[in-house]
């Protein structure tokens, strides 16, 4: 199965909540607004000023499950007691593009993308201790305590799987961060494969 662009590529990202992840994304984003981002579906419900298509597509779980069966997701998973999946029709949209995407997914998504030998660059966001993600999830006051609870729980688990990334950017200092994550993209821009067919109009516009 091919699902990068021709000329993008896909990067995986993950990370244990509150490891500030939304927030080296938003900053990549907004530094560079021709990266895409794939909108996956969940269970959960919306936090206040999220919308149903931007951040999430935000369904019951009938009809999450619904959509499993008629098989239109790549990957999906239970996360936090919730259900997650990357649409088939989003990879499709990304891969369309031509453009870099991201697909912000948990480390089962990533697992379970890396078994269909997908065609990605994962990258997993470190928190600096487990303390300071205890401290940070506590302090965005988004969950009540028993999920955060449950988040640090799985936190440990998660933090184990960063072995299988290809990069992993540990998020002490948020420039720092956002930085080291856009160095990574940067990199793969400079591949030699993203300039092998180069036009008549020199390498610029082969990578633009
Ligand atoms: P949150 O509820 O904080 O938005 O996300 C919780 C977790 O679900 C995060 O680790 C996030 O990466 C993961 N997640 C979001 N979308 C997907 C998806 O499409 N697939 C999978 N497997 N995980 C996802």
């Amino acid at each position: 199965m091919s699902n990068t662009a021709q000329n993008g590529e896909l990067f995986v990202v993950s990370s244990p909540s509150g490891a500030g992840k939304s927030a080296i994304l938003s900053r990549a984003r907004a530094d560079d607004p021709s990266l895409l981002f794939s909108v996956s579906a969940t269970t959960r419900p919306p936090r206040k000023g999220e919308q149903d298509g931007r951040e999430y597509y935000f369904l019951e779980r009938d009809e999450f499950m619904r959509r499993v069966d008629a098989g239109e997701f790549i990957e999906w998973a239970e996360v936090h007691g919730n259900l997650y999946g990357t649409l088939r029709s989003e990879m499709d949209r990304l891969a369309a593009s031509g453009h870099d995407a991201i697909i912000e997914i948990d480390v089962q998504g990533a697992a379970s993308l890396r078994e269909q030998a997908c065609t990605m660059v994962s990258v997993f966001i470190m928190p600096p201790s487990l303390e300071e993600l205890e401290r940070r999830l506590l302090g965005r006051g988004t969950e009540t305590p028993e999920v955060v609870a449950l988040r640090i729980g799985n936190a440990r688990h998660e933090l184990e799987q960063y072995r299988h990334y290809d990069f992993v950017v540990v998020n002490d200092d948020l420039d720092t961060a956002v930085a080291d994550f856009k160095a990574i993209i940067r990199a793969r821009r400079c591949r030699v494969e993203r300039f092998a067919d180069v036009p008549e109009g020199g390498v610029r516009a082969a990578i633009e």
